[in-house]
């Protein structure tokens, strides 16, 4: 019995402790699991890949300091230099259509906040993104870089022009809205490969391309609102 009491109050001592020191670690955890049933689950997103993905990922990592405790709501929010952070729906909807099955090369245009990129880094084998904003770049390196995503490349420029080196691409996702396909990123899709983005200025629908015999065929799926592509697209 004189062995068992410092046992028993050892126990009573964990049983007390361990669910408060564990409760700020895993509330996010508990929204975000109530995130993806009633946000991304609820509204038809199948892939078991993308679920895994979205349960995964710590989107509250990704959102300024002063936005965190809204991380898992049901919106776009704000990421500085006047940029967003995609819906989670529209996260989880654009990186269903990739029909992504693991092993394939994505090019991003529009790194944000990275949390897209980190989305698809659960699914894809590589993952390419670029943003033309040096500040949002050097920072969402730095947030990937510290949760470890390793198969994550970021580079700083115009997603206009497209990654040549790492082409071609299973997969191209644009978060960013342009009046059509940037000419590069059609070159650099294999065939068979999809390309997801928001087409339009005012009126933006959510448009799927897929690369067959050297020529898109496109698929129009939902009215969306995204902030505008810059630099080359404007040009011509
Ligand atoms: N995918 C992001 C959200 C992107 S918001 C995330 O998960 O957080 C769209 C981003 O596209 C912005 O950061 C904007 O600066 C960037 N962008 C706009 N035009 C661009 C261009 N031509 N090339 C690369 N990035 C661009």
């Amino acid at each position: 019995m004189k062995r068992l009491i410092p046992i028993l109050i050892l126990l009573i001592f964990h049983i007390n402790c361990s669910p408060k020191q564990k409760q700020n670690v895993s509330n996010y955890d508990i929204v975000r699991r109530q995130m993806v049933e009633e946000q991304i689950v609820t509204r038809g997103i199948k892939d078991s890949n993308v679920i895994k993905a979205m349960l995964k990922v710590e989107r509250h990592k990704f959102v300024p300091r002063e936005y965190e405790r809204y991380a898992y709501t049901d919106g776009p929010l704000p990421i500085g230099e006047d940029q967003t952070i995609s819906q989670p729906y529209i996260v989880a909807l654009m990186t269903e259509v990739l029909q992504l099955k693991g092993g394939e090369k994505v090019l991003e245009i529009g790194t944000g906040s990275g949390y897209q990129a980190a989305i698809l880094s659960f699914i894809a084998k590589e993952v390419y993104t670029i943003e033309i904003i040096p500040s949002l770049a050097k920072s969402a390196q730095k947030t990937l870089e510290s949760l470890g995503y390793k198969n994550v490349y970021v580079r700083c420029g115009d997603g206009f022009l497209g990654w040549s080196e790492k082409a071609p691409f299973d997969g191209i996702i644009i978060t960013c809205a342009a009046p059509r396909v940037p000419e590069p990123l059609v070159e650099q899709l294999a065939e068979g490969g999809r390309i997801v983005m928001p087409e339009g200025d005012e009126f933006q629908m959510l448009v799927l391309y897929k690369k067959i015999k050297g020529r898109l065929e496109k698929q129009e799926l939902i009215p969306v609102r995204f902030v505008p592509m810059k630099g080359m697209i404007r040009e011509k």
